[in-house]
């Protein structure tokens, strides 16, 4: 079906607007060829990276660009990039599906491949003149040569524009020399090219350059030695000092201070990327989980019959499927953004990047949620291997140590959190989103008496759809009063900016999750879809307390008097269910399923 434009969501606008289910794009509607492409990818991440997992572990970074290289000789690392400069362009949902199932094997391959075909290559792709795609993308794209990102210094990390490294220009105006230190620098050890920020003068903004490392003739290139990490064993992370290194004036990226611009447009898409690439790594933890489980006995029964443990197994889906579905849901909103920008007129790259710009409030909720999501996933699997969870003879640790990072980097989920939340107040203030209308009619509701109909909810979801609804005055109604309350000030309150995000957060994932289980319902029955929905139910409650926690919170710092006690009112009633579900069984449910499967089945 094609979209049209009034048909499809801006960004941040979910929180406002009532999306209907038909609307959303579910993993249960990746096209033939998308299926095709999903076992391919599952195939080489068992052949390629499972089989080898403890190379990985054991730091062989030499074998880690083994692979990337044969991932490139299968066109995986050019998945999203235009045919015209070697690669597949399969569109952005593709994209991210090679992301998610390429990653579950070890952080190590994950991490190389997401900094090559992300940061690596996209700022080219994106921002390129037609002449550094011609030269340097075709290379990228088919892993003949390798990228890393050189954006992090060490006084200059999540203040990433305040990096001291320096360009300037030389007296026959041909050429840049670059000074300076980065460090963090992912797949250091083996690329062939970086995108190197450096600032010009006194610029107020850094600028981006396109430079190509050569060992042989590394032109005052430098690397310090590889970083003993936590995790990520095998994914090449090093210093790299620039002194005097010459790069020529074509080589700059977009034009002289519009580097922090690409470094931002390239982290956006970085963190839907990343959020993908947890999700295997999700759904493989689940199912190693729950095969122990019910192989592992004490007091003669599998441990997987004790309610702690189903308790684990239940939750640990629930947090992967409405990960899932959020994902592709964001996933292909920007393809159709891309698409309708194409359509009218744009050329590709600019349809992209305003593609996914569009989106940067929905890339930062889901790196936050699901880098967070497959670390507790990770930690409840460590707790049922029990002591065995602590060894390195079970992949349980290395997947927890390798889970860590993705809290880190693509910007901290605290950056991240509160980028969602001033994104969005920026957008309103713009005219693109209107949360002053929702938000004055919240107050007016909360002014006037409430309504003691029960309403029917004999209909599928149509309680829990009448909870997000509720769930989004909450945001409304705490971020409204905040922002009257604080005016531009309120990024100095970052504690209340967390707690709207992460209530931003839950109304999104939940609400993806809901819609998910809505639609495969309509169309496959519910009762096939029990669990689904089961899952679905089990996520929004838990979603409701965090909401109720945030919110009361917040309203608690910074209203008082009859305002506190009116904010307070309001919340209650709007994260009162009328018919509690019972979670108990739900979660019982859910276990028993994933439990006979043997396996995360959805
Ligand atoms: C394994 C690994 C690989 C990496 N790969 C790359 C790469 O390829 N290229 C690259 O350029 N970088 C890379 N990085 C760097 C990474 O992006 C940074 O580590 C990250 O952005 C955080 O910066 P920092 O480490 O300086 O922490 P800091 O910025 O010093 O942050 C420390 C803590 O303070 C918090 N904080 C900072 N500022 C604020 C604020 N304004 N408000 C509230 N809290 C704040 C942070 O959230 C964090 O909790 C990598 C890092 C690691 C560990």
């Amino acid at each position: 079906m094609e979209t049209k434009d009034k048909e499809l969501l801006r960004g941040g606008q979910f929180l406002v607007k009532e999306t209907k289910c038909e609307d959303v794009f579910t993993p249960e509607d990746f096209s033939e060829e998308q299926k095709m492409m999903k076992e391919a990818v599952m195939e080489f991440n068992e052949r390629e990276i499972i089989a080898h997992k403890a190379r990985f572990e054991a730091k062989d970074f030499a074998f880690t660009e083994e692979v990337m290289r044969k991932a490139g000789e299968l066109g995986f690392l050019g998945v999203a990039v235009p045919e015209a400069y070697g690669g597949l362009d399969m569109g952005f949902v593709s994209t991210l599906l090679v992301c998610d199932y390429i990653s579950s094997g070890t952080g190590s391959f994950s991490t190389a491949f997401g900094a090559h075909t992300g940061i690596g290559t996209m700022p080219i792709t994106l921002y390129g003149t037609e002449e550094q795609k011609q030269k340097y993308v075709p290379k990228l794209a088919t892993g003949e040569w390798f990228g890393a990102y050189c954006l992090t210094e060490p006084g200059a990390g999540s203040d990433a524009n305040s990096g001291k490294t320096t360009a300037t220009l030389s007296e026959d105006g041909k050429s840049y020399k670059i000074n300076g230190q980065k460090m963090w620098i992912s797949n250091a050890g083996f690329c062939r090219l970086m995108i190197v920020f450096a600032r010009i003068e006194n610029d107020k903004n850094i600028t981006g350059f396109i430079v190509e490392y050569d060992k042989d003739n590394p032109n005052g290139i430098t690397l310090g030695e590889e970083e003993h990490k936590l995790g990520i064993r095998a994914s090449s992370t090093r210093q790299v000092f620039f002194n005097d290194t010459v790069v020529p004036v074509e080589n700059m990226l977009a034009g002289r201070g519009e580097g922090f611009k690409i470094a931002m447009n390239a982290l956006n898409v970085g963190r839907i990327k990343l959020a993908g690439a947890c999700l295997d790594s999700q759904r493989r933890i689940l199912t190693t989980a729950v095969q122990y489980a019910n192989e592992r006995k004490q007091f003669n029964t599998p441990i997987a019959d004790f309610g702690a443990i189903k308790y684990k197994l239940a939750e640990m889906a629930a947090s992967a499927y409405a990960g899932e579905s959020a994902t592709y849901r964001a996933a292909k909103n920007i393809e159709d953004r891309i698409s309708l920008r194409v359509a009218a007129g744009n050329s590709h790259q600019e349809a992209e990047l305003k593609g996914v710009e569009e989106y940067a409030i929905e890339c930062s909720i889901l790196k936050v949620a699901v880098s967070e999501d497959v670390q507790n996933c990770a930690d409840e699997g460590i707790q049922i291997f029990g002591g065995m969870g602590f060894s390195e003879e079970t992949p349980m640790e290395a997947a927890w140590r390798d889970a860590r990072i993705a809290r880190i980097y693509e910007g901290t989920n605290e950056i991240n959190r509160m980028l969602s939340v001033g994104m969005l107040v920026k957008k309103a203030m713009k005219g693109h989103v209107d949360l002053l209308g929702p938000a004055t009619k919240v107050q007016e509701e909360l002014m006037g008496i409430p309504s003691f109909e029960t309403p029917d909810y004999s209909e599928l979801f149509s309680e829990e759809k009448e909870m997000i609804a509720k769930l989004k005055k909450v945001f409304l109604m705490v971020a409204g009063a905040a922002v009257q309350k604080f005016g531009p000030d309120l990024e100095e309150h970052q504690q209340l900016l967390i707690a709207a995000s992460d209530i931003l957060i839950e109304i999104y994932m939940a609400e993806s999750a809901i819609l998910r289980a809505e639609k495969n319902a309509k169309r496959f029955g519910e009762e096939a879809q029990a669990i689904q929905i089961a899952m679905a139910k089990l996520y929004l409650y838990n979603a409701v307390s965090i909401v109720e926690k945030n919110g009361k919170e917040s309203i608690i710092s910074f209203a008082e008097g009859d305002e506190q006690r009116m904010l307070l009112m309001g919340l209650k009633r709007f994260v009162k269910y009328t018919n509690y579900p019972d979670i108990v069984d739900l979660r019982i449910a859910i276990a028993e399923k994933v439990k006979a499967e043997n396996k995360y089945c959805f």
